[in-house]
């Protein structure tokens, strides 16, 4: 494919690339460590295709009803599931996902649990999401909560604690947040050993979440462009 669409998103991937490689130096870390997480939300499968079909495996996305079409369609990518989660939407989720990065209640363990159990799937690696700042808005636990929570999940049998994942708070510091976050991250890798996972970083903060540990980053508008503005 070589449409005018696809040079950008090209061009697009290209300096996220150049982005994490310079902030994974900056930070003495190596770029092999980080995970691109391409966010496709809102934007059409055929852009989900291009991304993948230009070397970005992991897509994310954050409303079910979108992403199981998209997953249903599309089945190569590793799926990601990073918006807030519905109960009603957890055995859906369940059955496309690779990777839940956003559980925050002990009611969407069991619902993620039984869902997995319907698909017969092998068993689902979850994120536990942190709230850096409380607002409920944006989902997360209590930093608190976190290893009761992950007990809970491995409990199951068919969950996976694999890591943490929090959204920076707006007018905040992200380098802060995400140290916050760092410190969530290390008790729970004490307790769970393979849970070592920080997804972290968005278009407009990754340099600060590679700075403090993250190891998944979730880019969208830096890939795809700007999206229609988020009804609330
Ligand atoms: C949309 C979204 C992203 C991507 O954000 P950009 O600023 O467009 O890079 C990352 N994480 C979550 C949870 C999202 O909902």
């Amino acid at each position: 494919m070589s449409d005018p669409r696809t040079e950008q998103i090209a061009a697009n991937l290209a300096d996220v690339r150049d982005r994490i490689e310079q902030a994974a130096r900056a930070a003495g870390r190596d770029p092999a460590g980080l995970t691109l997480v391409g966010v496709t939300k809102t934007f059409p499968v055929q852009d989900a295709r291009r991304l993948y079909e230009l070397g970005v495996p992991d897509l994310g996305e954050a409303r079910d009803q979108e992403a199981r079409v998209k997953a249903a369609e599309l089945t190569g990518p590793r799926w990601h599931f990073v918006g807030r989660l519905q109960r009603n939407k957890a055995g859906s989720v369940a059955a496309y996902a690779a990777l839940v990065h956003t559980v925050d209640r002990p009611e969407l363990v069991r619902a993620l649990a039984n869902g997995v159990r319907r698909a017969g799937r092998e068993p689902l690696d979850v994120l536990l999401q942190v709230s850096l700042d409380g607002d409920p808005d944006r989902g997360g636990a209590p930093a608190a909560d976190v290893p009761a929570l992950a007990d809970e999940a491995a409990a199951t049998g068919v969950l996976r604690p694999a890591g943490v994942m929090a959204i920076a708070p707006i007018d905040a510091d992200p380098d802060e947040a995400f140290a916050a976050l760092a410190a969530v991250a290390a008790r729970l890798v004490a307790d769970h050993p393979g849970a070592g996972i920080v997804s972290a970083g968005m278009s407009g903060d990754l340099e600060a979440a590679v700075r403090n540990g993250a190891t998944h980053l979730r880019i969208g508008t830096a890939l795809l462009g700007g999206r229609p503005p988020h009804p609330r």
